[in-house]
């Protein structure tokens, strides 16, 4: 584990193999998602914002060259000795014909600083055409699958309206697993109605098994989304920061030491964040649940 935090924190295990520091830049493939094009509805998951919940990728109107080389430019000072890895973060990145996804994928590999790819997609969107791809580049670079599971309850992936079920989560997970292909599992906690108790065992869930890496999302309220409606009809609440840290210390605590990771906070930007604003305060929530765990005097996979 990264000698300052209590978990195994994605940042030190990605310095340790590469031996520099590894910077992710959040790149706009053009894509859209089954969820909100009208294939699978056209509603999108109820927290998802306009920007197909990747509200720091570079502008799609330019091309993954250039969105490559002006975000390297202003990190380059800060971090001149940093490499890159290619994040396709916003809507599903493996929803588009297999040619267009090739294209796109070796054109972000093509810049020499950039030593992996990041692809954030659903389970959903995972052909056998597409697989074979992903298992191409897996032996020619350094790759990861991001699957935004968000729950493993049925019942709340209904709510949300995430448009497929834990079933097929398996099913794609297994396939990626077989071809060797790193994944990363995305949470999100605070769904309404969805208990403490509830959120863990999607922990203990994904803890049995085979992921390599997790990232924890405090649910958002964003303007423009479903779940904004709900909040100002005052039918749903947001966690405090004192709960949400309180539950990720709680999570970490049931999480395998071997699973990396990736995100304790949300990322919401300031102009579309309605609530909860002690969320903006990033480095205050990661010092909070560094503190909570040392209060206990507790560490990533204490319980199991
Ligand atoms: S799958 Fe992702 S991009 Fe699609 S609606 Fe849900 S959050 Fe938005």
């Amino acid at each position: 584990m990264d000698n300052n935090k209590r978990y195994n924190a994605i940042g030190g295990y990605l310095k340790d193999k590469f031996g520099c520091r590894i910077i992710k830049l959040s790149l706009d493939g053009g894509f859209t998602c089954p969820n909100r094009d009208g294939t699978l509805s056209s509603k999108g998951c109820i927290f998802c914002s306009q920007g197909g919940s990747g509200n720091y990728a570079s502008s799609r109107h330019l091309n993954i060259q250039d969105q490559i080389d002006s975000q390297i430019q202003l990190l380059k000072t800060k971090w001149p000795n940093g490499k890159y890895m290619a994040y396709f973060q916003n809507y599903t990145n493996t929803y588009a014909d297999v040619k267009i996804l090739r294209e796109v994928y070796y054109n972000a590999l093509a810049s020499p600083s950039v030593i992996g790819l990041a692809i954030a997609t659903r389970p959903d969107c995972l052909s056998a055409e597409i697989l074979e791809l992903l298992s191409e580049l897996n032996d020619k670079t350094y790759l990861w699958v991001e699957l935004g599971l968000q729950t493993i309850h049925e019942k709340t992936a209904q709510l949300i309206n995430r448009g497929y079920t834990l079933k097929v989560f398996e099913s794609a997970l297994k396939k990626l697993n077989q071809r060797k292909i790193l994944t990363v599992i995305h949470l999100i906690f605070g769904f309404p109605g969805e208990t403490k108790y509830e959120i863990l065992q999607s922990i203990q869930y994904l803890s049995s098994k085979n992921i390599f890496g997790i990232k924890i999302h405090l649910l958002h309220v964003l303007k423009n989304t479903q779940l904004c409606q709900l909040y100002v009809q005052g039918k749903i609440n947001t966690l405090s920061k004192k709960e949400y840290i309180e539950l990720v210390a709680d999570a970490l605590e049931y999480l395998s030491p071997k699973i990396t990771v990736h995100r304790l906070t949300g990322d919401a930007p300031r102009s579309m964040l309605i609530a909860p604003k002690w969320s903006t305060d990033k480095k205050s929530v990661l010092n909070g649940i560094d503190a909570e765990l040392k209060r206990r005097n507790s560490y990533q996979g204490k319980h199991l």
